[in-house]
């Protein structure tokens, strides 16, 4: 098959889409012929390579993904051939602590297809049966492909670890990644207000067409002085800071008195200033998250079948031009998701 892979970590360069054996299945997989997967800013943190974590060389990038069930390994029985189904790619091992409570991203030896095993942007991809459900039949498998990891993110901060209510004020730093959006659907879907900045004005009008309530330009404008004014002082509820050491000061006085901050990445670096005297006297709840557990999945898929959350989707490419389609990724053009079709 043919599928996009790197022989050594690097730049995009060091992208390749080559011919390559067709992956095997095993007892309790799956195999899927691919119809989309889409881009996550994980494929280029392992292009570059992650520090302390070797990874088995050629690697096929790619963490989300959509297709037809091709063949079903020993004991695999939940799928027939041709069904139409969409990846998780979160693996756990179903068996420690954490995982026997239900909480798979907890899990000690968490591992995400794409980034510690074989990805999915290629021709076929192989992956446990427990990691796929069906596509609920409206959506196509673009709008799949494209839902999986960014939602199931995005709900899990927002819903489980923020604990999010009816009609509460959200401010997103960087509106237009993935998970943003996701995140700008979720808050939506509370009825809550939708704060969002870029440096982009053609993003903000996009964010504005996708329900943002508030739209700043972080180049222009004072962001904080803008919200704390919109708010009668009083901030927001909870913050999305997926940017990190550019904004975190900012999510630090963005926030209500007893207000959140949730994380699960940092696109601009790992290792903000901070400010302490903010955080005790705000009250502040920072909050870690990645990923999601089954259950949380499973929830995020439901309010897709039942069109209550849709993906955010901002152009397609074909598989073969998978390295152009991650330099528009690593410009950070993009409002919604980068979709490869195959
Ligand atoms: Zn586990």
């Amino acid at each position: 098959m043919k599928a996009l892979l790197i022989h050594q970590h690097g730049g995009l360069e060091q992208i390749r889409f080559e011919e390559i054996e067709d992956p095997q299945i095993g007892s309790g997989q799956v195999r899927v012929k691919t119809r989309a997967t889409s881009l996550n800013h994980l494929d280029l943190h392992i292009l570059g390579g992650l520090p302390g974590r070797a990874l088995a060389l050629p690697h096929i990038l790619g963490s989300d993904g959509a297709g037809l069930v091709d063949e079903t390994g020993e004991g695999a029985n939940r799928f027939s051939i041709g069904d139409r189904v969409m990846l998780n790619a979160v693996l756990s091992c179903g068996k420690c602590e954490f995982c026997l409570e239900g909480q798979h991203s907890l899990c000690v030896k968490l591992r995400l297809v794409g980034e510690n095993s074989s990805g999915t942007h290629g021709e076929y991809f192989v992956v446990p049966e427990a990691n796929l459900r069906k596509i609920p039949e409206p959506v196509s498998f673009e709008e799949a492909a494209a839902f999986s990891l960014v939602f199931q993110t995005a709900w899990r901060m927002l819903k489980t670890r923020a604990q999010i209510g009816s009609g509460d004020d959200v401010f997103i730093h960087g509106i237009g990644s993935g998970v943003s959006t996701a995140a700008l659907r979720i808050v939506k879907l509370y009825g809550g207000r939708v704060f969002a900045s870029s440096s982009s004005d053609e993003k903000l009008k996009l964010a504005q067409q996708a329900g943002a309530d508030f739209c700043y330009n972080y180049t222009q404008t004072d962001v904080v002085k803008e919200v704390l004014d919109t708010t009668g002082k009083r901030g927001v509820d909870i913050v999305v800071d997926t940017v990190g050491n550019a904004t975190w000061i900012q999510s630090m006085q963005l926030a209500r008195k007893g207000g959140k901050i949730v994380t699960c990445g940092a696109t601009s670096g790992p290792n903000p200033a901070t400010d302490i005297r903010l955080i005790f006297w705000k009250q502040l709840e920072i909050l870690g998250s990645t990923m999601s557990s089954q259950q949380e999945y499973q929830e995020v898929v439901d309010l897709l079948a039942e069109g209550k959350l849709k993906s955010v989707i901002d152009q397609t490419f074909p598989l073969s031009e998978g390295k152009k389609a991650l330099q528009y990724l690593q410009e950070q053009k993009q409002f919604g998701k980068v979709v490869l079709v195959v």
